[in-house]
């Protein structure tokens, strides 16, 4: 029997039509380093409107690619309206990707157009002779006269192309299974895998992170975006605060800790996202400059473990719970919440805090075995996360002759294999122990790089701890632990050996230890451990 229901497309161009119309006062604002430009919703629609037309005198039609090579601002959000709203697809260039992964990126989505930050002009033009499809370039807030084009590339300032522009933009009705926004991932192997989402994705994933057991997003909050625009859709919080009118704080390019510490105090938001490394640095920060954070009710840490003593340290001395999530660029990123159950109180609560979280209905999960057996949710049985929903990736981009690339390294009977290792408990609450690349193989028994990294940080003269198994002649594998020491402290291998010696189990307790002034960080503030193995591996860390 059919439903009785009307259906209609959950596309962008209808969350923008809301979203500047029903929420008009709410506002993006941008830190330029001292004080904030403010745009209010309403205006960011006829701001995007501009850009439609200006993109459409560019001969930007169909779904041709429109990337952005930006910071988080509010141009960088108009694009992330424009661009799908008009039925065009938007790349977000990471502008952290070494040269060839960049030109690479570009080329294959075949960005017909780049919209770039005035600042980041000369890191652009090292890359565009490359780009081989790109035909124009609009520079917003910089000077476009800066950018010598290679032939056959037209350079244009952003606010000369958008004047003049009409205020109004009939957004056409788009299937919502289409193409809205595309994302490149490292990927496991070769070169960087497009992850292209849909309209209707989208429009899912930003419910999810607006629901209570999720990021809480709502209209009263102001979201300060520190996650780049340009990683995994900044976790989709651009648009999850269009659907509700949420304000958003956008940190451009101040992402330092003094910076952000001073967009803080000037504008108060309720509400944060970033990856580990940030916060870690803000602590540093505010511990030698104390200020008042608590106007922020949850931060969202993800995109790599939130060590316990960095939520703690948050909580306890600052007023300002952590969120823990965990997600992908493959899962629009949002795949999992750690929001424990009511009934758990003290420390249990706090182990439900720890883990990366509950999956949401949408997101169905499993654990795979070596052998390809699945798992039990116990959580003691390990093995390989894999994931399927609405806005989790079925395969990656094929190129615009191809189908999607079915990558069996990734996907398989309708799953997306992570790459994530871990256990998942009786009630739904994911652990993850490591990525699979990253788990030490010690004497046939795994261990766990991430424990061991929070239990090391949990020291208080460590600031930061990476662990990385290096060979071994006897046990093939053993933890090598890259130890960060905090400012104005001072501790041995020794005493975090003794330190760690009740912590963990005695044949995981490391006997490889390196000082070193800083972790070597991806280009989205990960721990990078396949540097640190090759600096181990060259002689270069003792
Ligand atoms: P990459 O880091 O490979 O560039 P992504 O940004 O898509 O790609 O990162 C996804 C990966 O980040 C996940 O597969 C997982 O390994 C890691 N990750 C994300 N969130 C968490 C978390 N909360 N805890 C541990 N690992 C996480």
């Amino acid at each position: 029997m059919l439903s009785t229901m009307q259906d209609g497309p959950l596309s962008l161009a209808k969350l923008l039509r809301h979203g500047t119309k029903v929420h008009a006062a709410s506002e993006v604002i941008t830190w330029t380093g001292s004080e904030a430009r403010r745009e209010t919703y309403a205006d960011l629609g006829k701001h995007a409107a501009r850009l439609a037309h200006a993109l459409r005198s560019l001969g930007v039609t169909g779904d041709q690619r429109v990337g952005t090579f930006m910071w988080n601002n509010a141009e960088h959000l108009a694009a992330y309206l424009a661009v799908p709203a008009m039925g065009a697809v938007l790349h977000t260039l990471n502008i952290r990707l070494f040269p060839e992964q960049l030109t690479f990126v570009a080329n294959h989505a075949e960005d017909h157009v780049v919209i770039v930050d005035g600042t980041l002009v000369p890191l652009l033009a090292k890359n565009l002779s490359g780009m081989k499809t790109v035909k124009h370039v609009i520079v917003a807030n910089g000077d476009a006269s800066a950018l010598a084009a290679p032939e056959g590339v037209t350079v244009h300032s952003y606010d000369e192309l958008l004047a003049g522009q009409p205020d109004e933009f009939e957004w056409p009705e788009i299937d919502e299974r289409s193409a809205a926004a595309m994302c490149y991932t490292s990927g496991t192997t070769g070169d960087p895998k497009g992850v292209v989402y849909s309209h209707r994705s989208i429009w899912l994933h930003s419910m999810q992170v607006c629901m209570s057991d999720s990021m809480r997003l709502a209209q009263e909050d102001t979201a300060l975006a520190i996650v780049p625009m340009f990683h995994a859709m900044s976790w989709g919080l651009p648009y999850a605060a269009l659907m509700v009118g949420a304000s958003l704080l956008m940190p451009d390019r101040f992402l330092q800790p003094a910076p952000i510490a001073a967009l803080l105090a000037a504008e108060k938001p309720t509400f944060a996202a970033a990856v580990p490394t940030i916060w870690q640095g803000l602590l540093a920060h505010l511990d030698t400059n104390p200020q008042d954070i608590s106007h922020l009710r949850e931060v969202v840490v993800g995109g790599s473990a939130a060590p316990p003593a960095l939520m703690h340290a948050f909580e306890e001395r600052y007023g300002v719970p952590i969120l823990h999530a965990w997600g992908m660029t493959e899962t629009s990123p949002l795949g999992s919440v750690a929001r424990p159950p009511a009934s758990a109180t003290g420390e249990q609560r706090w182990g439900y805090r720890y883990t990366q979280g509950r999956f949401p209905a949408s997101v169905s999960a499993r654990l795979i075995d070596d052998d390809g057996q699945e798992r039990d949710w116990d959580n003691e049985a390990v093995g390989e996360l894999e994931v399927s929903g609405p806005w989790i990736a079925g395969g990656y981009y094929g190129g615009s002759d191809g189908a999607p690339s079915p990558d069996p390294e990734k996907f398989h009977g309708g799953w997306l294999r992570t790459g994530d290792v871990g256990k998942i408990s009786q009630d739904g609450f994911l652990t993850l122990t490591d990525r699979a690349k990253d788990v030490i193989k010690s004497g046939g028994e795994w261990i766990s790089s991430v424990d061991l990294e929070n239990q090391v940080m949990g020291h208080p003269a460590v600031a930061e701890a990476a662990v990385v198994g290096i060979p071994d002649e006897k046990w093939d594998e053993r933890p090598l632990v890259a130890v960060v020491v905090r400012e104005g402290e001072s501790v041995t291998a020794e005493q975090l050996r003794d330190y760690l010696a009740d912590k963990v189990a005695k044949w995981q307790l490391p006997e490889n230890w390196t000082f070193v002034p800083e972790v070597p960080k991806t280009s989205v503030g990960k721990f990078d451990k396949k540097r640190i193995r090759a600096s181990y591996s060259e002689g270069k860390l003792d």
